[in-house]
């Protein structure tokens, strides 16, 4: 089975890059996608831990927004780490989120919510991605809520009064920096409106322009229609087609591999990167 977009604690995933290969070892995966947001920080320690018989896809899930300010999450494969353009772009990403972050915590301030930066810092690994999940795990630390998905539904979602955007690049920007680095673009779950506004199935079609390579088809957060239409959208256009769990450790109820990338989809992707990438032991 493949697996192709996973987090760990280099982002908002509660697993270390070397749990997260044994359980995919456990879990009888052939291969594993290693997707932190905005960032390469994880990468060395699976590679360090691959499993013999195992191949491992190295990349990073890119945050973007639309010119609308709709939010898009562009999975990165099999990229050149040393491409400097593309490692840049994720940089400022990342440091824009402690920037949004104190904006988001001075708007929950407000609202009678007393919590601090070092609250969500004391929730956050060492070198990892901030985001909002690690504000959840404060609250829920200082006994607000219970759990992340209580946090999102209440208080941290799209559409709530808290919500700050950060800088991000647009997926077209993000696509043809992925391209330039020779890697690969999978959109992800860019149909799972619980999360928020999503795009229009028209939009696709500047993707496309832009270098898309694949279509995360199935997903845990889309439904059966949503499916079928981006499994329409991927044929029209010839694009590669994912399954994937979106792991985060105890993070989301995702498990590993409960949605899968058939081999041959697999293999297109695969071909698709500047140079071979993908690691095997
Ligand atoms: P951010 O990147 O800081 O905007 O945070 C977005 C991340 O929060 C997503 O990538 C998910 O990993 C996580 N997230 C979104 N909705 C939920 C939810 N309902 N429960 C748990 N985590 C969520
Ligand atoms: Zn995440
Ligand atoms: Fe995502
Ligand atoms: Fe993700």
């Amino acid at each position: 089975m493949i697996d192709l977009h996973t987090h760990t604690s280099f982002s908002d995933g509660t697993d270390s890059p070397t749990e997260l290969i044994n359980k995919a070892h456990a879990a009888g995966l052939s291969a594993i996608a290693l997707t932190d947001h905005d960032t390469v920080a994880g990468w060395d320690e699976a590679q360090a831990h691959l499993r013999p018989g195992m191949a491992l896809v190295l990349g990073s899930e890119i945050s973007c927004q639309t010119k609308d300010g709709i939010s898009v999450h562009m999975l990165g494969l099999l990229f050149d780490r040393e491409n400097e353009a593309l490692a840049a772009m994720m940089a400022r990403t990342r440091e824009n989120r402690i920037g949004r972050m104190q904006k988001i915590i001075a708007r929950l301030n407000t609202a009678g919510y007393e919590i601090t930066m070092d609250d969500v810092e004391a929730q956050l690994s060492d070198g990892a991605t901030l985001g909002r999940p690690h504000l959840a795990d404060a609250l829920i630390a200082a006994g607000y809520m219970k759990s992340r998905e209580e946090v999102f539904a209440e208080v941290l979602h799209n559409n709530s009064p808290f919500y700050v955007a950060h800088y991000s690049p647009t997926p077209e920007d993000a696509i043809a920096l992925i391209k330039g680095a020779g890697g690969v673009a999978v959109i992800a779950h860019a149909m799972a409106s619980l999360r928020g506004r999503v795009i229009s199935p028209t939009t696709f079609e500047s993707y496309v322009r832009a270098g898309l390579d694949g279509i995360e088809v199935m997903h845990r957060d889309h439904t059966a229609e949503n499916r079928s239409l981006l499994s329409e959208i991927a044929e029209e256009f010839g694009l590669v087609k994912t399954g994937s769990s979106d792991y985060h450790g105890n993070g989301k109820l995702n498990q590993l591999a409960e949605f899968h990338t058939a081999p041959k989809e697999f293999e297109k992707l695969e071909a698709r990167s500047s140079e071979p990438r993908v690691i095997r032991r």
